[in-house]
């Protein structure tokens, strides 16, 4: 089965202690669905401004990401970030936001998407994952990612879609913003009771936890040496995360399991270059093989 994945399509500004790069592909929508391309066709919804290069949309199609929802506004400028990494390259600093197309984005899905099963609401301000789901005829799994900036200037709309979610996913640190608590599984519980079925924590170089009322799985990061830049790594986890589950059309606890493993392995690729470079040299072979190391190093 497809999945739909709505988010931000950005030009982002990267600097590392050792590297930088300007204006280059990023957005949470395209790190999620070049992610779950991976698993499963994909159907992409965003917006871009004039300034934006039909290349982007060339190497998205090159994917087999369907672009019919990527929305171009004459006279606009493209979503823009800048971020800056620390010297232990997890911790970051956004030096600039510059929302614009996407400040007053309405998405409009095409025909074509919307009977959409399975969908991905990535990073991005709650009211459009919100106007994305009406337009929506019954999806079968709804799954979003969310960050401290719409916990701060958005909750009402956070928590009016968390009550039309399946899934949450989220940083540890926002866990804990969200809900008042200190602890990630007291944080976690109290999440779902704001309505999502099942939330997901992301811990960075520490993995992620899965939590629902009746089930805890925990899955560690893949170790690896060569961090280039982490930008995405979230949002491709959930992206790949979500695919897999897509692919495979079933939530039972193997395939949620499995899915999370993708999601690490997939993650683990991206921070290996900037922007989408890891991922457009590599195939699920290459995801695959990483799996077999992954099932040595944790199994006991
Ligand atoms: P991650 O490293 O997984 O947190 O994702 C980084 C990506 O999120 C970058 O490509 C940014 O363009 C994008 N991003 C940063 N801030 C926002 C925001 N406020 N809304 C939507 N996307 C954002």
């Amino acid at each position: 089965m497809s999945l739909l994945v709505v988010g931000s399509v950005a030009l982002d500004s990267i600097y590392t202690p050792s590297d930088k790069r300007e204006n280059i592909l990023g957005g949470s929508a395209v790190f999620s669905a070049f992610a779950a391309s991976f698993f499963c066709p994909v159907r992409l919804v965003g917006v871009v401004g004039e300034d934006w290069n039909p290349q982007h949309t060339a190497a998205l199609g090159k994917q087999g990401i369907n672009t019919e929802g990527l929305e171009v506004v004459k006279g606009g400028k493209t979503f823009r970030w800048t971020g800056k990494y620390f010297d232990n390259m997890n911790d970051r600093e956004t030096l600039e936001t510059q929302l614009n197309v996407l400040g007053d984005f309405k998405p409009k899905l095409p025909e074509s998407y919307r009977r959409s099963e399975f969908i991905f609401l990535g990073n991005g301000a709650p009211s459009t994952g919100l106007e994305a789901l009406d337009q929506l005829q019954g999806p079968g799994l709804v799954v979003a990612d969310t960050m401290d900036l719409w916990i701060n200037i958005a909750i009402d709309d956070l928590k009016e879609l968390m009550r039309r979610i399946d899934g949450l996913v989220l940083n540890d640190s926002e866990a804990k913003m969200l809900t008042g608590e200190l602890n990630t599984i007291t944080a976690g519980k109290k999440i779902l009771n704001y309505g999502p079925k099942f939330v997901v924590v992301k811990k960075g170089e520490h993995g992620a936890l899965f939590m629902s009322e009746y089930e805890i799985y925990a899955v560690p990061a893949f170790p690896t040496e060569s961090v280039i830049d982490p930008t995405g790594a979230g949002d491709s986890f959930a992206g790949a995360m979500v695919g897999y589950l897509a692919s495979q059309g079933k939530l039972d606890t193997e395939t949620i399991k499995k899915a999370l493993v993708y999601g690490t392995l997939t993650a683990s690729f991206c921070v290996e270059g900037f922007s989408l470079d890891r991922f457009q040299e590599i195939s699920r072979k290459d995801i695959d093989a990483r799996l077999e190391i992954f099932r040595n190093i944790t199994q006991f």
